[in-house]
């Protein structure tokens, strides 16, 4: 068994393709690196550089003072983490979780971990893994800071940029949740604009090189919009809400009118109407972040 202070040796469970690459990091930085997966064989190519494969995952997380977890949801952290002898072989070690799932999932996983003396952090991951080990990887945390400071020097073996978001556990998967928001539907904005463009004869490949340009308005948009909606100014002189609701019904009208479901485009469409009943008509779109919770 490894000292809990032992920052030369680290445990991954969930040989999924993000385990994989966390433990393959680990491995190319020379720590001694212990595996476990439910399922058996997705270990070798990691073994075969040095990695050593546990039977169970009790014997995996005896094995390192720092365990990170990276499975698929918590449903499957609790499965593995939950039982008597690994809480056992857990106490006064560190967990990082670096599995996504729900602020409230982070909350319960830290709650059962205080009850069972583990040393607990949260976080995500906000790259794929084809970053991991390298300065373009995003990790996020949440936690007791001493803690993360502890374990730091061996989070960073991981690459990237890494930050402590706060003591309050559930803030790094609050992050992860905003944050996936917006890949999700952007992803989802422009699948429908690819039926769409499709429908008109228009090709994916036709389309890309302006879609770029739509998508690098954004991040100065994020920054902008930002400051306003903390200070409370919604920026609608130069695009009223009410030319944003008038180009979101004719998206809804081209689509239908090719049987393209612009369920997701109607609802945002549904937002824009409320807003302008609601008297808003002269501000920018973003003013209904403010009342959509409401
Ligand atoms: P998956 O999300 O598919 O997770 C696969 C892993 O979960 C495997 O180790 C699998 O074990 C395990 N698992 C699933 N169900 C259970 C269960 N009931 N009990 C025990 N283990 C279970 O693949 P990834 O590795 O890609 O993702 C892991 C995490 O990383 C996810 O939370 C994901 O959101 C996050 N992430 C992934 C990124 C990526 O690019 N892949 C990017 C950023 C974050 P088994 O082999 O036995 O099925």
């Amino acid at each position: 068994m490894s000292s809990h202070t032992d920052q030369s040796a680290v445990t991954v469970l969930g040989l999924g393709p993000m385990g994989r690459s966390l433990a393959g990091a680990f491995l190319d930085a020379g720590l001694r690196t212990t595996i476990w997966n439910r399922t058996p064989g997705r270990d070798q190519e990691l073994v075969s550089r040095g990695a050593v494969s546990a039977r169970s995952a009790e014997e995996a997380v005896a094995a390192s003072g720092l365990t990170v977890v990276c499975v698929v949801n918590y449903d499957a952290v609790d499965a593995i983490l939950r039982r008597e002898a690994v809480a056992d072989a857990l106490k006064g070690h560190t967990v990082v979780n670096l599995t996504a799932d729900t602020p409230d999932r982070a909350r319960d996983t830290a709650a059962w971990a205080a009850e069972h003396g583990v040393r607990y952090l949260d976080g995500a991951i906000m790259t794929p893994i084809t970053t991991i080990g390298t300065p373009a990887a995003v990790f996020i945390h949440s936690g007791p800071e001493e803690l993360y400071r502890e374990h730091r020097p061996v989070l960073d073996v991981l690459g990237g940029n890494h930050t402590h978001l706060g003591e309050e556990i559930g803030r790094a998967a609050a992050y992860d949740i905003a944050l996936l928001d917006i890949f999700w539907t952007a992803m989802a904005g422009y699948a429908h604009a690819l039926a769409v463009a499709k429908a008109e004869g228009v090709t994916a490949r036709e389309l890309a090189p302006l879609a770029k340009g739509i998508g690098s308005m954004m991040p100065t948009l994020f920054e902008q919009l930002a400051e306003g909606v903390d200070s409370g100014n919604y920026f609608g002189e130069a695009n009223p809400m009410t030319s944003t609701a008038s180009t979101m019904t004719h998206i809804v009208h081209t689509s239908e009118a090719h049987g393209i479901d612009a369920s997701v485009m109607r609802a945002a469409e549904g937002w824009a109407r409320r807003a302008i009943g609601r008297g808003y008509g002269a501000d920018g779109f973003i003013r209904v972040a403010e009342f959509l919770g409401r």
